[in-house]
């Protein structure tokens, strides 16, 4: 795929990015440019272009605009030691897309071509990746139905598009334990579109969070839709479950649930350390028995954007229970440790999970 590039007439000035890369909070902020892919029918992929940032123009009547057709991914740029910039595992990024993009009626986008449009950003924005400790350049890919066409169909028009934003450190000083709130909605039914990143399962989950805000939580938990008793995941994060013995239970990846790449690595990270790793249902009663009881130490949820993130407090309609002491656990701070020093460079990179792009 050749990307033509089409640069920003008036890039923001050193200094000013400078200002920026200092306190850039998160999601509110972006780069001089983008990448935009089209796709149709006859051409596949064609007219790539690495351009200013800028608005998309959409008719009305754009699939996306009615029947949801979006899907998107997360990953974020680091500036390793030496100057570097690196990404965490990208390809995983590119083949959870296209799974995305199968549950959505959408096309495949080839895995060199996601991974390029990146190194294309990259190229003309590497200057936004920020270097403080913790901080990081977010890069978010989508896909959206663009056919003007109000029937319910798969569209025959689609674009791909890759935009990115500074992000600051998420916790200022390793990261608090947050209290959740267990939802009576549901996020993901089986045969639904839990599995896909696609931005219709957040838009359902905005009522449930909006609820979990109000009752003075940091995050929603949601069970399983059919029995209302198993645990699966955050609105945006993965779980885990550590216990005394030594052995750790992640729900299962049986459909309702998104399959982290964080989640993945954390899987294979505990396994070295000798943990025992199970992905098995797991129950919110077991889950408060096991709390009670003393038996789990630790909960932890994870994903790109808060890496890894300790569970302190969870409550629900019946009542609530504390994990541990209800702060930080020892286990979680040093998961935490080991995952972010392989993404930013500080440790050896032993599986292969580190493209470095310059
Ligand atoms: C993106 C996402 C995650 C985390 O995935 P990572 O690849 O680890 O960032 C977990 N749950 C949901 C619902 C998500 O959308």
């Amino acid at each position: 795929m050749e990307f033509v590039a089409s640069p920003h007439p008036s890039p923001t000035s050193d200094e000013a990015r400078q200002q920026e890369l200092a306190n850039p909070g998160f999601g509110s902020r972006f780069t001089d440019h983008m990448v935009t892919i089209e796709w149709d029918e006859e051409r596949g992929w064609h007219d790539a272009v690495v351009g200013p940032y800028q608005g998309i123009t959409l008719d009305p009547s754009a699939a996306v605009l009615h029947y949801a057709q979006e899907i998107f991914e997360g990953l974020k740029a680091y500036r390793h030691p030496d100057g570097a910039i690196a990404l965490f595992r990208p390809e995983q990024n590119a083949r959870r897309l296209n799974a995305s993009a199968d549950r959505l009626a959408m096309p495949q986008l080839p895995e060199e071509v996601f991974l390029d449009s990146i190194r294309q950003l990259i190229a003309v924005d590497g200057d936004w990746v920020p270097s403080a400790a913790g901080s990081s350049l977010y890069l978010r890919p989508f896909m959206i139905a663009t056919e003007a066409f109000l029937g319910v169909r798969p569209a025959k028009k689609y674009k791909f598009v890759l935009i990115a934003s500074p992000a600051g450190n998420y916790f200022k000083s390793g990261a608090p334990a947050v209290s959740i709130w267990i939802s009576d909605y549901t996020r993901a039914a089986p045969g639904g579109t839990g599995a896909a990143k696609c931005g219709g399962n957040y838009a359902a989950s905005l009522v449930p969070t909006k609820e979990a805000f109000e009752r003075g939580h940091d995050q929603v938990l949601f069970l399983d839709a059919a029995e209302h008793k198993w645990i699966e995941e955050l609105g945006g994060m993965n779980l885990f479950f550590a216990f005394e013995d030594g052995s750790v239970i992640t729900p299962p990846l049986a459909g309702t649930i998104l399959p982290g790449i964080t989640r993945d690595s954390l899987i294979t990270l505990m396994r070295e350390e000798g943990l025992d790793v199970r992905e098995e249902p797991y129950s919110i009663d077991q889950w408060q028995a096991d709390a009670e009881s003393g038996k789990l130490i630790e909960a932890y949820a994870c994903g790109t954007a808060a890496v890894v993130t300790p569970v302190g407090k969870v409550e629900g309609r019946k009542g609530g229970f504390t994990i541990g002491s209800g702060g930080p656990g020892q286990l979680t701070a040093k998961l935490r440790d080991r995952l972010v020093a392989i993404q930013r460079g500080t440790a050896e990179d032993t599986h292969g999970w580190v493209t470095r792009l310059t």
